[in-house]
């Protein structure tokens, strides 16, 4: 592959260059007025529907959809830049977050147009909230082994049962779009009888179980599906098909700016404190060095998949590199600061600390990402 070729950061217009500046106007404001918590890994750790609210009013939540499902049919180069911008201040984006980068393009592409009336315009306005419900206890980076099942009844309604875990704001979410098995496994064909169902979570049978994370929030539950009643409408796209469904969501999910900025209100604060030391100067210039790189790798495949081409490999290589960079981030901010940090520096660094393991496990692990980068860059 050419990698000077895939990572070209696109060109960036006026008008681009305007929605960035009122973006972040608009965030001054916001954190002016003191009404919302910023903070680290934002996308992942708040939940204010009222902030999702505020910002579907203005549009910028699937900016870059239709107008018919919600959007305001702008580029994706433009979503790319109000997430750029919410996460570089750690704005409370994580209610609506999953909806936005990974269930509504879900259900664009596979959905029917019911699904996408019916969803789409609520994600648009941040009033409905979505999960993922992929791993499972025993079924993590190996996807194809999930056991949760759903049998179809001669009504042509499914059953659902199984349990999930790990699922990120299920408990606060409406909706989750679960990954199961429609069929047997055929140890043959791992990746065929999978399906993918959109699940409304107040459902009968259906109970949340919050997990607490190391810093004593929860984040993420275990969600059990037991007889579940699904109507034939929750078929997301194709039964059997759901392998190569989850697979088109990996671009997006492993390529975007979260995957890069979840400690830039760290890095923020380590560069207000951090006076105008020599070294303190060196240690922002090689963090900002690395944090432009990573950038312009991830705008680089941001255009292959406007382009709609699918650049996996890319995106695990993206995100290899980002969440390494954001560990390395918090650690080195924690060394240049022994003993000199305010109290707001403090705060933020311990927050990160209990973060940062997760940062290379969520959305694919380390290990995972590198077999997927040697298959494609080592001779066969
Ligand atoms: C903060 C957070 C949020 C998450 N949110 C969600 C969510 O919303 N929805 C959801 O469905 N899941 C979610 N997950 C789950 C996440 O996707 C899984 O944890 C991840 O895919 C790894 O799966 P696992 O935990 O089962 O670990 P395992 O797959 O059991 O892996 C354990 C270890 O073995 C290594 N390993 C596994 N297989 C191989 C192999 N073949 N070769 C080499 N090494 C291997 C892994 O790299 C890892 O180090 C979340 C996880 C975290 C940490």
């Amino acid at each position: 592959m050419n990698f000077a070729e895939t990572f070209q950061p696109p060109a960036v217009s006026p008008e681009l260059e305007a929605l960035r500046q009122e973006v972040r106007g608009f965030l001054g404001e916001v954190r002016k007025k003191g009404e919302f918590d910023f903070c680290n890994n934002s996308w992942a750790e708040t939940f204010s529907p009222e902030f999702s609210r505020l910002l579907g009013a203005r549009g910028w939540i699937g900016y870059h959809w239709p107008e018919e499902y919600g959007g305001r049919g702008g580029s994706y180069l433009a979503t790319y830049t109000i997430n750029e911008e919410m996460l570089a201040v750690g704005a409370p984006i994580g209610a609506h977050w999953i909806a936005a980068r990974q269930s509504g393009p879900l259900l664009m592409k596979f959905g029917t147009e019911e699904q996408r009336q019916k969803y789409l315009p609520r994600i648009a306005r941040g009033e409905s909230f979505f999960a993922i419900g992929m791993s499972e206890p025993d079924s993590g980076s190996d996807l194809a082994a999930v056991r949760t099942r759903a049998t179809l009844q001669e009504d042509g309604r499914y059953i659902l049962k199984g349990r999930k875990i790990w699922s990120t704001g299920a408990h606060k979410c409406d909706h989750m779009i679960v990954l199961c098995r429609t069929s047997p496994l055929d140890t043959k064909h791992r990746h065929q009888g999978i399906t993918q169902f959109v699940v409304d979570l107040t459902l009968d049978g259906i109970s949340i179980h919050p997990i607490r994370s190391i810093d004593g929030n929860e984040h993420f539950n275990e969600v059990v599906f037991d007889d579940v009643v699904l109507e034939p409408d929750a078929l997301v796209g194709t039964e059997g098909g759901g392998w190569n469904q989850v697979t088109s969501e990996l671009g997006y999910e492993r390529s975007g700016p979260e995957r890069y900025l979840s400690v830039m209100p760290l890095i923020e604060a380590f560069a207000k404190d951090s006076g105008n030391s020599e070294e303190q100067t060196r240690t922002l210039g090689r963090l900002s060095a690395r944090l432009l790189t990573q950038r312009a790798m991830s705008l680089g495949i941001t255009s292959e998949l406007v382009a709609g081409r699918s650049p996996v490999f890319e995106a695990a290589l993206s995100k290899d590199l980002g969440t390494i960079f954001e560990q390395d981030a918090i650690e080195i901010v924690r060394a240049a600061t022994e003993g000199t940090r305010s109290t707001e520096l403090s705060q933020l660094l311990q927050e990160a600390i209990c973060a940062s393991p997760a940062f290379t496990i969520r959305g694919g692990t380390t290990q995972i990402l590198r077999m997927m980068i040697s298959k494609e860059v080592l001779p066969r």
